[in-house]
């Protein structure tokens, strides 16, 4: 019989890997809830309209990436291939502007987008995202890149770039535009396809391209960041500022556009030199007209989002090894220790303590192994010998060390050593 797999880009995150996930959210949440941000979590599905009015409509995400589809009844929809457009969708439609006291939020979950899969790049994936309304202060874009810079500290990630760029805005945009699109014309020859297409509909698109021989041509091209006007200029020069007093490191790439359309004056994306081409491991930026456009009041806004994927690949390259959970293994001998240590197992669980054993009557030895695969730091040893004396051993598999406790307070000692994670309501 033909096996049904999973659908070509789409992964299952198996328990193996699982841990990494969680402490990457646990992380998330915690740097995120210090900094006055608050979880939202809004449809995978929307208008399709929503994203193309957004992101843009000649953008690659939007011409080509995007899973659309008409429902039974012909509206037609699309899976969401990033955050920030629902997340305005949801703050116009809900009136969150009204509450100044929320106006940061974060939302954690899978994206969609039809690539071409490859080692970092995936047709569903999943980004942490964060997204603050209301200030158009540059102290709070510098804010906002020392928290990601922060998160990727706190996880122990080294070797990422922060590269930072002013997009200008809608006053000394378009002039720029002119002169980039006089400048393609002179090398339209030398141009993909692609690129040929992008210099009437969207010429700072071109900045995206991957082909070689656009990438070259590229080289002589103006940059926007020379013909930013005086004000987003000064904005640049605060966000600078700001990131030099916070000691985080960045890098002004003067190339780098971001892909999509809603961006203006700040963007920014931390980069690696390990993951081959998809060297992004996050990005984001200033986007001041998108609420008015999508139909809300004029506040501006400035978000990020992080692949969790290209992170987690990261770390695990980073440590080189599968992450140990706290976790207790009781392993007994004989009838009566067994049967002890099926309830001392769920004292330790009801106690918020992960614990196991073993439920066939297997050898030490066994049972050793057993425990040494599920990389657990303590195992509790119960033998007839120490049920009788009401004792147990305690080998720490971390120091290869083992002392003797008393029975009655192992579980106490367990749970002062790995903390309470679930305190139990009820007696
Ligand atoms: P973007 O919204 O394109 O700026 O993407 C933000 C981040 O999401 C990128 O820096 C990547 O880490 C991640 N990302 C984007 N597209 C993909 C993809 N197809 N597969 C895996 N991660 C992705």
């Amino acid at each position: 019989m033909r096996l049904i797999q999973a659908v070509r880009g789409m992964n299952d995150i198996l328990p193996r890997e699982i841990s990494w996930w969680q402490r990457v959210e646990a992380t998330a949440r915690e740097i995120l809830e210090d900094f006055g941000y608050r979880e939202i979590r809004t449809p995978l599905v929307e208008k399709l309209e929503l994203f193309a009015r957004s992101i843009g409509e000649s953008t690659d995400i939007v011409e080509k990436e995007m899973y659309a589809f008409p429902d039974r009844k012909g509206e037609l929809l699309g899976l969401r291939p990033e955050a920030t457009a629902s997340i305005v969708r949801a703050f116009i439609q809900h009136n969150l502007h009204a509450d100044p006291l929320v106006n940061k939020f974060y939302a954690i979950g899978p994206m969609f987008r039809h690539e071409r899969p490859q080692k970092g790049r995936y047709r569903q994936f999943h980004q942490i995202d964060a997204e603050a309304f209301g200030i158009d202060d540059p102290m709070l874009d510098a804010e906002v890149m020392y928290m990601l810079h922060l998160f990727l500290q706190r996880l122990g990630m080294e070797g990422v770039v922060l590269h930072i760029n002013s997009l200008g805005c809608t006053e000394c945009r378009p002039a720029y535009r002119g002169l980039l699109q006089s400048f393609l014309a002179d090398h339209a020859e030398a141009l993909c396809p692609d690129c040929q297409r992008r210099r009437h509909t969207n010429p700072l698109r071109v900045f995206d391209c991957k082909v070689d021989r656009c990438q070259s041509v590229l080289q002589e091209a103006p940059v926007l960041l020379q013909s930013v006007c005086s004000a987003c200029s000064a904005h640049f020069d605060r966000v600078q500022n700001c990131l030099q007093g916070l000691k985080t490191a960045f890098l002004v790439n003067p190339r780098m556009v971001r892909g999509l359309d809603y961006y203006m004056r700040t963007t920014f994306e931390v980069i690696t030199d390990q993951l081959g081409a998809q060297n992004a491991v996050g990005g984001g930026g200033r986007y001041n007209g998108l609420v008015k456009d999508l139909g809300g009041p004029d506040i501006p806004g400035i978000g990020f989002a992080i692949g969790m994927e290209r992170l987690i690949l990261l770390l695990q390259q980073g440590s080189g090894i599968s992450s140990v959970s706290p976790h207790v293994f009781v392993a007994a001998l004989g009838e009566a220790s067994r049967r002890r240590a099926f309830l001392l197992v769920q004292e330790l669980r009801k106690e918020g303590v992960a614990a196991d054993m073993e439920y066939e009557g297997r050898s030490l030895k066994s049972q050793m192994r057993r425990a040494d695969k599920l990389a657990v730091s303590h195992v509790v040893i119960l033998g007839e010998d120490e049920l009788n004396r009401g004792e147990v051993q305690v080998r720490d598999m971390i120091s290869k060390t083992q002392e003797v406790h008393a029975l009655e307070s192992v579980v106490q000692a367990m749970v002062k050593f790995h903390g309470k994670r679930h305190p139990c309501p009820v007696g």
